[in-house]
This record gives C-alpha cells, sequence and structure tokens, in this order.
C-alpha cells in the first residue's frame, strides 16, 4: 500500500495532556487520521495519512440517511522498552468485514486494515500514555459516501482511522456500576444486526440509556427481544456473572456482539481457577441467584473499560445488591488482562501484536 502523507511542521502539533488518567473517553484526539476510499470500479485507492480534521462529504450521502456505518474499537500499548503493542488487531479485523458483510458495504482486505494502524501509530507514538489504566484507543470506522437518497447500497465508501488517547473509561474509574435491566425497549432482534458494530444499534439504544441514567444507573442490561426473559449484554461490553463459584455468561444467539475481551476472558478465566459455562441465562435466575446469594460476582467485558465490575442491578423497579466492592474475579480478570495488553505479563497466547 502506497500511503500519501501530509505533515505538519513540528510547531503546529498538539500538546500532550499533562495527566493522561484525567483524560475522559474519546474527547482527544491525536495529530493525524488515516483514510482510504472505495469506489465501485476501482476497490480501495488512495491511502493517505494527514492531519486530523473534518471530513467534507455531501449532505445527500448515505451514511446520512439510510446508516451504512460500521466501527472497531481496540487499544494499543507501550511496553515498558518501549514498543507499540497491540490486542488481537486481526480479531477485529475480521470482525469488521463481518459488520461490513452484514451491512452491504465491501470488505476491507485483513493486511490494509493492519497496515492502516500499524502505519498511523508508528506516527503517533508519542501520544500512547503509558501511566498503568491508558491507552490509545483505536478507532477504525467506514462510511457509505456516495451522494444519492435512493435506497439502496452505496456505491462510494470512505475508510478511516482516528486515535484517541484515554484513561479508565468510567467516570467511577474501577468502581463497580450500577445496571438497569430494559424490557421496555430492545437493543437488538433475531435476524436484525445485533452481531454488526454498527452505528445503528447504538442509536436505537440511546433512550433507553437516558432512562437509565435518569434513574441512578450508569448502563442498560439488555434481554432477549423476543421473551424478554434472556439476559444478552450491556450497553457496550458483554456480560459476566459468578454464579455457585462458576463463570457464566450468554451464549452468542445472532443478537449479541462477539466481543474480543469476552472471548478472552472465556480463554484465560480456566487458567485463572474460573471454570466458564456459556448458556443461556434469564433475569429471573439472576435475581433469585443474587437473592439466595449465589450470585457473588457481575461483571461487563469490552475494550473500553476493559473489566467493568458491577454493584446492582435494578429490574423491575427493584435493587439487588450485588457487591458494593470489586470481586476477586473481576480484579484478577482485570490484572491479568491488562497485563498482557500492556506487555507487563507475557503473552503465551499470541494475542499480542508488536508494531514493527
Ligand atoms: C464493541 C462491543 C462490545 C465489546 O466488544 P470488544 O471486542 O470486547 O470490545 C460488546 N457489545 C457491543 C454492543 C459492542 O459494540
Amino acid at each position: 500500500m502506497e500511503i500519501k502523507r501530509t505533515l505538519l511542521p513540528a510547531n503546529k502539533l498538539k500538546p500532550l495532556f499533562s495527566d493522561p488518567l484525567k483524560l475522559q473517553f474519546g474527547r482527544n484526539f491525536t495529530d493525524y487520521m488515516f483514510t482510504m476510499q472505495w469506489f465501485k470500479n476501482k476497490g480501495w485507492h488512495s491511502p493517505e495519512i494527514k492531519p486530523y480534521g473534518p471530513l467534507l462529504m455531501d449532505p445527500a450521502c448515505n451514511v446520512l440517511h439510510y446508516s451504512q456505518e460500521v466501527f472497531e474499537g481496540l487499544k494499543a500499548y507501550k511496553s515498558a522498552a518501549g514498543e507499540i503493542l497491540m490486542f488481537r488487531p486481526r480479531d477485529n479485523a475480521r470482525r469488521l468485514n463481518m459488520s461490513l458483510r452484514r451491512m452491504c458495504m465491501p470488505e476491507l482486505p485483513e493486511d490494509y486494515f493492519m497496515e492502516s494502524l500499524s502505519e498511523l501509530l508508528r506516527l503517533e507514538q508519542r501520544w500512547i500514555p503509558t501511566v498503568v489504566g491508558t491507552s490509545l484507543y483505536i478507532r477504525p470506522t467506514a462510511i457509505g459516501t456516495e451522494a444519492a437518497l435512493g435506497v439502496r447500497p452505496s456505491d462510494e465508501y470512505l475508510y478511516y482511522v482516528i486515535l484517541s488517547p484515554v484513561g479508565p473509561y468510567f467516570a467511577e474509574g474501577f468502581n463497580p456500576v450500577g445496571l438497569y435491566v430494559s424490557d421496555d425497549y430492545v437493543r437488538a432482534v433475531s435476524g436484525g444486526t445485533g452481531e454488526a458494530k454498527t452505528g445503528g444499534n447504538y442509536a436505537g439504544s440511546l433512550l433507553a440509556s437516558q432512562l437509565a441514567k435518569e434513574k441512578g444507573y450508569s448502563q442498560v442490561l439488555w434481554l432477549d427481544a423476543k421473551e424478554r426473559r434472556y439476559i444478552e449484554e450491556v450497553g457496550a461490553m458483554n456480560i459476566f456473572f459468578v454464579i455457585d463459584g462458576k463463570l457464566v455468561t450468554p451464549k452468542l444467539t445472532g443478537s449479541i456482539l462477539h466481543g474480543i475481551t469476552r472471548k478472552s476472558v472465556i480463554q484465560i478465566a480456566p487458567e485463572l481457577g474460573m471454570p466458564v459455562d456459556e448458556r443461556s441465562l434469564t433475569i429471573d435466575e439472576v435475581v433469585e441467584g443474587i437473592r439466595e446469594k449465589r450470585v457473588t460476582e457481575c461483571f461487563g467485558a469490552g475494550t473500553a473499560a476493559v473489566i467493568s465490575p458491577v454493584s446492582k442491578i435494578n429490574y423491575h423497579d427493584k435493587e439487588y445488591l450485588i457487591s458494593e466492592t470489586t470481586g476477586p474475579c473481576a480484579l484478577k480478570l482485570f490484572d491479568t488482562i491488562t497485563g498482557i495488553q500492556s506487555g507487563r505479563i507475557p503473552d503465551k497466547y499470541g494475542w499480542v501484536v508488536t508494531v514493527k
């Protein structure tokens, strides 16, 4: 890939933040972005690295009306030796393509994905914070850019990558959060787009999230659309419970996003002495289990927060308290996964990719 580069003079670069732990998630962006276009008769072309800034697009373009949009989220870390590390980026490349297929958008060759990330990261490495709990969040995105109001897949697309230095995801930091069970609204239906990482899923979820926040809960716990009994996932995370000493997570049903953190937890937990059960799980079993003190922990798993402990669940306006403090399973998994990601713990899984 022959990447065109437009670089800034040193005195035009943004100053680095003074305290990376105080960075709010997704509010700060680096100096450059990667962009590449796709035309029907040309395929992917014109890869570029250029100063971060607004995109020029036609007000009639597809993404603004019919939402052909998919994205990914992963993190880069800097090891103590100064190497740039990415966590399982090829899994993101494969999932991006799964999302693109679902949204009728052209796939991106895995090597293009990898190169877009590594070229941008190499240029922007001064932005990778090194304090424990911080990282450089990578947001690859693709949108339909053809200007046409007819409902059909776009003939033109833009793929771009932006970078955002981040501290802990939740304002609460690594403190347990509360979840609100939605059964008036659903996130995804069987046969719908729940498995694709596409913005529309989020647009449809905002109202329920807003209601949850008004009631004092930081995220929504989603149930299945048909029976409104089976637990699916949380906002932007998959969900785990410790029930009778075993880790339980909903099995993938077609409407749950295939989380890479989820997959990593499932692989790593048994080796840390935590057996895992992927199965269907109802909200009734969970509230019953909390009442009987058989549910001892609950946590979300996703790239942004990695592991996010859950203290309480509100279901039908009753609050079920699990624990005010972070439990040992959540803590162990958080330390192990972030340890591997940042190079502090040896990676025996081959998950970490060093940018050469
Ligand atoms: C991205 C995302 C997740 C978590 O996936 P990771 O690969 O672990 O970051 C979970 N649920 C939804 C809806 C998501 O968009």
